[in-house]
């Protein structure tokens, strides 16, 4: 059985014509049906690809794929593994992080010419700690399209199941490698508030954790490892308990990202409690416990329960003196 997919993704105003001679119509094939992909208007397809498991690619991904005049690839063997498993044969091209402007200048040329190109990684999302950014810049500068074709990416996977807080991130990526500029690196990111997202190799996670540890203090993290794959383990404590716990176990294996929870959510919170009882007793002057309560509990964001219990104590207790 085969289906028609219609492919008309790009923003660019020109449709494609034909298809190199030679090369058949565009397919691909998912769970045992081929698909027809229709031609790509011009434009560079920054596509993403999984980061594990082969079934993390978006159909519009696999119909770019098919479709585009050709893919550069990181690696070509890599990438060519994740189209054979699809059944495309986009030719492939490497395009990897030593290119330099002429081979640019070549990709560019091509999509001047109106011809569609796929930009991939050997996984996630290129350049997320991946080559790309160039030619993008280079793309967008001679003002030709650029598509993003959104998928997997370890930073956001990993984020959303490290169990720290999501709303604000900061992506660092991989620390040097050394541990002097490690630690300088951790110390400039040590007052960001939001939760630190970083690129991990696995021979390095001890001596990284003992340097987290040392510098940022015992906050909140966690260890994501192979995910989407077989051994997918996700590993969540303090910042010295993790490091203890690899410094002490044989190297992990596999692809890491180490997340971080924000600068002073711990310490804030220590803050707030430890000016509770002053705030509760400059609102109790002038209200009643209950209103008290309520009003510290929003300007402090601790839970309201806790606040109105100690704001009874504080009201019962003599003047002058201590609650017990
Ligand atoms: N562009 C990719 C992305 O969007 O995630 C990242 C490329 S970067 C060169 C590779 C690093 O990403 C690995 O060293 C590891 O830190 C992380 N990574 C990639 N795949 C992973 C996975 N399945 N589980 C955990 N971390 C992964």
């Amino acid at each position: 059985m085969s289906v028609t997919i219609d492919n008309r993704t790009a923003r660019g105003p020109r449709a494609r014509a034909a298809r190199e001679p030679g090369r058949g119509p565009a397919t691909f094939t998912a769970f045992g049906l081929a698909a027809e992909a229709a031609p790509l208007a011009p434009g560079l397809y920054v596509v993403a690809t999984p980061i594990g498991n082969l079934g993390d690619v978006s159909i519009r991904a696999l119909q770019v794929l098919a479709a585009a005049d050709a893919v550069l690839a990181e690696d070509t063997r890599v990438t060519r593994h994740l189209l054979a498993h699809y059944g495309i044969t986009t030719p492939l091209v490497s395009y990897h992080e030593h290119s330099n402007a002429a081979v640019r200048e070549r990709m560019i040329a091509r999509i001047g010419d109106g011809q569609a190109l796929a930009l991939v990684s050997d996984a996630g999302t290129p350049l997320v700690s991946d080559p790309g950014y160039r030619l993008v810049e280079t793309a967008v500068a001679a003002g030709l399209p650029v598509v993003p074709l959104p998928g997997a990416s370890a930073a956001l996977a990993a984020l959303v199941v490290s169990g720290l807080p999501t709303d604000r991130f900061f992506f660092e990526g991989f620390l040097p490698a050394k541990a002097g500029p490690r630690r300088a690196r951790l110390a400039a990111l040590a007052g960001i508030p939001g939760t630190l997202v970083l690129y991990e190799a696995p021979h390095r996670l001890a001596d990284s954790l003992a340097d987290m540890a040392a510098v940022l203090g015992p906050r909140n993290a966690a260890v994501a490892r192979e995910l989407t794959k077989l051994f997918e383990t996700v590993r969540r404590g303090s910042l010295p308990d993790l490091a203890a716990a690899y410094g002490a176990e044989p190297q992990p294996k596999g692809e890491i990202v180490v997340l971080v929870a924000p600068a002073g959510e711990a310490v804030r919170e220590e803050e707030v409690r430890a000016t509770l009882d002053d705030k509760l007793r400059e609102a109790l002057a002038s209200h009643t416990v209950k209103d008290a309560a309520a009003l510290v509990a929003i300007e402090s964001g601790l839970p309201k329960r806790e606040v109105y219990a100690r704001a009874l104590e504080l009201s019962r207790a003599p003047a002058g003196g201590e609650p017990g």
